[in-house]
């Protein structure tokens, strides 16, 4: 039987990882964070001082890579190498170089397998931003969630209220720019994708929409 696959895409600060996380639990599936894997490469890049500019130093670090998911607790844990690295790859400057790094195509398909073999084994509601585009074309159901910037950047600052709201607005709109424009895989919503805006919807209001879909689709 083919598994059930949910892809949400979407820019930061849409709400997409609340909102996965929440429908997971609706629909009794797994919640696959992909910016996570993307997070990892970025991680490793740094400790590792890996010059990823270069594509002969990127390859061979990307065939040394051991990137896993493995389940948590109540999510699932990034390792490197079986070590967990999930507590480091959520700092501003790991975002800034996951979005970087992630428009070279050779980091895109080491991490295609890893995405495709978790959906063999499992429903899963999965959260991108190529999810419904290149990862998953054939989905089921593809959602494309998107807010206005500074509702985005206020999102994420109240998230971390040590930051500069201002900087964190300037980091967003940066990636934004970077995931929306590059070559491989940009972030755009597939042509069959419902897109909410989430601008002025409360979390379980979007998680109810989703629902309502969902549970249309699969009565049609
Ligand atoms: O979703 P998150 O903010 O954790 O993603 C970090 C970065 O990883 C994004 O800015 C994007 O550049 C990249 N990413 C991607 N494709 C995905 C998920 C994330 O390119 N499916």
């Amino acid at each position: 039987m083919k598994h059930q696959i949910v892809t949400i895409d979407g820019p930061a600060g849409a709400g997409k990882t609340t909102i996965s996380k929440l429908l997971a639990k609706k629909l009794r599936c797994i919640y696959v964070d992909t910016g996570a894997l993307y997070r990892g490469v970025a991680y490793e890049i740094k400790s590792q001082k890996i010059d990823w500019e270069n594509d002969v130093c990127l390859d061979a670090f990307l065939k040394s890579l051991d990137l896993n998911f493995i389940k948590g607790k109540d999510t699932l844990l990034l390792t490197s190498s079986k070590k967990d690295i999930t507590p480091y790859i959520r700092t501003p400057e790991i975002s800034m170089l996951a979005s970087a790094s992630s428009a070279k195509p050779q980091v895109r398909s080491a991490l295609l397998n890893i995405q495709k073999n978790i959906a063999q084994n499992q429903d899963a509601v999965f959260e991108g931003r190529d999810m419904g585009t290149v990862v998953f074309p054939d989905a089921p159901f593809k959602f494309f969630l998107f807010a206005d910037l500074s509702i985005r950047a206020k999102r994420r600052y109240e998230e971390m209220p040590e930051a500069d709201i201002k900087k964190v607005q300037r980091d967003m709109e940066k990636r934004d720019t970077n995931d929306s424009q590059r070559k491989e895989a940009p972030l755009v919503a597939a042509p069959d994708a419902i897109k909410i805006d989430s601008s002025c919807l409360t979390i379980p209001e979007v998680v109810e929409k989703i629902l309502i879909y969902i549970q249309k689709g699969r009565s049609e």
